[in-house]
């Protein structure tokens, strides 16, 4: 059945800040009218937690989150922008985010276990999508994920 990106994106904000104990506030913006999309909402699901939970984990507490929904329907895309002020991945990490159990040398007083992102990865890819990471030490990471409107994963794509 057909998602709308929008909605589904408000409420699972809304879940996730209901939980939170840091203070941050994330803020969503979607300037698009129509966000209609054929997608896997559970993997939807998890690729959006994870990306808000190490947006939460590696900003300082009370900061601001941005959370932006771009659909062009005639392109065929949606892009998914979430951007964080926090302390940033340093420039020789970045190649090797997507690797199981990599974590970068500025978190190793943070816990966790590098696995998040393998589990974004998986979604992005059974979405046919593609994801970005830029980011800059003290100034704070921007993750975009660009899926195609019309990508629901076949079943099978989702559990081998
Ligand atoms: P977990 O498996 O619990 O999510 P994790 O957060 O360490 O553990 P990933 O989510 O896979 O693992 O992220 C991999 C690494 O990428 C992190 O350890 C961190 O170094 C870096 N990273 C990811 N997102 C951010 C972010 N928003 N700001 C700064 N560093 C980040
Ligand atoms: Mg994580």
């Amino acid at each position: 059945a057909p998602l709308n990106l929008e909605l589904f994106c408000r409420e699972l904000i809304e879940e996730f800040s209901a939980v939170q104990t840091t203070g941050h506030q994330i803020v969503f913006i979607c300037q698009s009218h129509n966000t209609e999309a054929l997608m896997d909402e559970q993997l939807l699901h998890y690729m959006f937690i994870n990306i808000l939970s190490n947006a939460v984990k590696y900003s300082p507490s009370g900061g601001t989150i941005l959370f932006d929904l771009t659909c062009d329907p005639v392109a065929g895309v949606s892009i998914f922008c979430i951007q964080d002020q926090g302390i940033g991945i340093p420039e020789t990490d970045q190649t090797r985010l997507f690797e199981s159990f990599y974590r970068a040398s500025n978190v190793q007083s943070i816990q966790g276990t590098g696995l998040g992102l393998v589990i974004v990865r998986r979604c992005v890819e059974a979405h046919n999508g593609q994801i970005s990471v830029v980011s800059q030490i003290a100034v704070g990471t921007t993750v975009t994920i660009v899926l195609p409107l019309n990508s629901e994963p076949l079943l099978n794509a989702t559990i081998d």
